[in-house]
């Protein structure tokens, strides 16, 4: 309403009235004007008491709704004065509304600092900036360390004016909680560096106990990977050691690697496996041999793994072989000895009496041997013998045993074979020797023997069958020699009856 309009209604009241009584007096004009200010003055009155009420019921309704808010709320004005806190803001100053409302920061706490950085901020964010941060301070009241997060914006009041509203909230708790959980991971950090610090010089120091070892050793896990070998296991096999950690063998023979990884699995599930190992080295073709031993065992990760040892048996079961050969053969000519010979002739006809099968024995004795001995020297005499071993071998089946009786006396066992057989064999010998002169250090020296063969009886033992062969090799010799003597029906086979054989 413009100020004109309002004098309007004053001045014409006042002219009805100086005309009414009195007529342009002073006191007329007056009265006349009072009475046309009171109808308006009234009027406004009314208006400014139904704001006052209305804004006093927004005042209160934002106070209620502030007082819901546990966290510290205001409200100030443009010069920064506190117009409005909530019931958690007072609990924090630990003061009441009337020593706040009115008053800045500065002004409550005394502290130009901080009453300054407040102040500042708060004409940046009524400049139309918002502020958002977390700080950390100590509380002015209690001296406690608290982290906040300090919030303020701006807003027109009711009439229009620039207001600031504030809040804080404190995270102190959060922030503990998160400090906590920051030192906890780092704890957990620090735990899980010092285990794999401390698996790592357990893993240094099961490296080195195994290095001590001379025999091989190895860790693997299920599906056969390898973590671990020893120096000894390294060079066995010409690999290196640290690129063996993890290494996955590629099967060069599925099956055998099928067979080992079952072994393995039998192994993680308990089972102790002990075994001997006969192997032929590929790239050298040196045998070797290895008792290899597998157990399961819990690594420094916490896996079940197989650990075995092998070890290397080579050199003794050589000179087992070694021994063995030196016990069973004839030193001279390499065939088996009379002892040898025995033992196996036993087993054959022991054999042959249980499944009922033919076995025939041949006795040769060489003509005139110490003949041979005096003319030409034992060296000499060696050297018939052994080739009479050699014609022997090569003469025979691969089943067939040839030994050497002793002197210059020679047996043969030949199993599954019946007499005529033994007897056909032999003389194919004895043409050959005397056809064939043996050569030797003196030259070729003509050589003969004489033989005697029998065939297994029922109630044979090796000894009446080595009598009846020996008794038929005597005759042969009384009978002039170079000839074969049937022992089982005293027949004589002379030279040339061969072609009928
Ligand atoms: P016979 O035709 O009657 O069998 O006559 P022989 O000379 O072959 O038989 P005798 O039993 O009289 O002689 C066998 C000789 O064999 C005697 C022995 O010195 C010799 N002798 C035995 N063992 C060996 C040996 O290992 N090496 C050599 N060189 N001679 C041996
Ligand atoms: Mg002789
Ligand atoms: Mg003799």
């Amino acid at each position: 309403m413009h100020i004109r309009s309002l004098l309007v209604l004053p001045l014409v009241v006042a002219a009805i009235w100086m005309f009414l009584y009195g007529g342009a007096s002073m006191p007329a004009f007056g009265v006349g004007m009072l009475a046309g200010f009171l109808p308006p003055a009234i009027g406004l009155w009314g208006l400014w008491c139904r704001f006052r009420r209305q804004a006093v019921a927004h005042y209160d309704f934002t106070q209620n709704l502030i007082d819901v808010i546990p966290h510290p709320v205001y409200v100030k004005d443009a010069q920064s004065r506190y117009r409005m806190v909530n019931r958690a803001f007072l609990e924090d100053q630990e003061s009441s509304a009337e020593s706040i409302i009115g008053r800045t920061v500065r002004e409550i706490t005394n502290d130009s600092v901080s009453g300054k950085t407040s102040l500042e901020e708060d004409a940046a964010v009524l400049a139309g900036a918002e502020l958002r941060v977390e700080r950390h301070d100590v509380h002015p009241l209690t001296g406690a360390e608290r982290h906040r997060v300090i919030m303020k914006g701006s807003c027109p009041g009711l009439t229009g004016e620039r207001l600031l509203v504030g809040g804080n909230f404190d995270i102190t708790h959060w922030w503990i909680s998160e400090q906590n959980l920051l030192q906890a991971k780092q704890r957990l950090q620090e735990a899980l560096e010092n285990e794999v610090a401390l698996r790592q010089r357990t893993e240094d120091f099961i490296q080195r106990l195994i290095d001590v070892i001379p025999d091989p050793v190895f860790i693997k896990k299920s599906g056969g990977q390898y973590v671990m070998i020893n120096e000894a296991f390294a060079r066995y096999r010409d690999v290196d050691k640290l690129k063996f950690k993890a290494f996955l063998p590629v099967p060069k023979n599925p099956l055998a690697h099928q067979k080992s990884l079952d072994e393995d699995a039998r192994v993680l599930s308990g089972e102790d496996v002990t075994k001997e190992d006969h192997t032929i080295r590929q790239a050298t073709g040196e045998e070797v041999f290895r008792i290899i031993s597998k157990r399961r065992s819990i690594f420094v990760d916490g896996d079940p793994v197989i650990v075995g040892v092998e070890h290397h048996i080579t050199e003794w079961r050589l000179a087992e072989r070694e021994l063995k050969r030196l016990a069973e053969e004839d030193a001279l000519t390499g065939i088996a000895n009379r002892r040898h010979f025995n033992r196996e002739a036993e087993r054959a006809i022991e054999q042959a009496h249980r499944y009922n099968e033919q076995l025939s024995l041949l006795m040769l004795d060489i003509d005139f041997f110490k003949r041979i001995n005096d003319c030409y020297g034992h060296t000499v005499g060696d050297e018939v013998l052994c080739e009479m071993a050699r014609r022997m071998q090569l003469c025979l089946r691969k089943s067939d045993l040839p030994g050497r009786w002793g002197g210059e006396e020679f047996v043969a066992l030949l199993p599954h074979t019946m007499l005529e057989t033994a007897l056909m064999v032999a003389e194919r010998l004895r043409a050959e020797f005397a056809d064939l002169p043996v050569g030797t250090s003196a030259g070729a020296l003509p050589v003969t023997f004489s033989g005697g063969s029998a065939q297994l009886r029922p109630d044979d033992s090796l000894q009446s069958l080595t009598a009846r062969a020996d008794a038929a090799l005597y005759r042969a010799k009384n009978s002039g020699r170079n000839r074969i003597e049937n022992a089982e029906t005293g027949a004589t086979v002379f030279p040339e009856d061969n072609a009928a054989w």
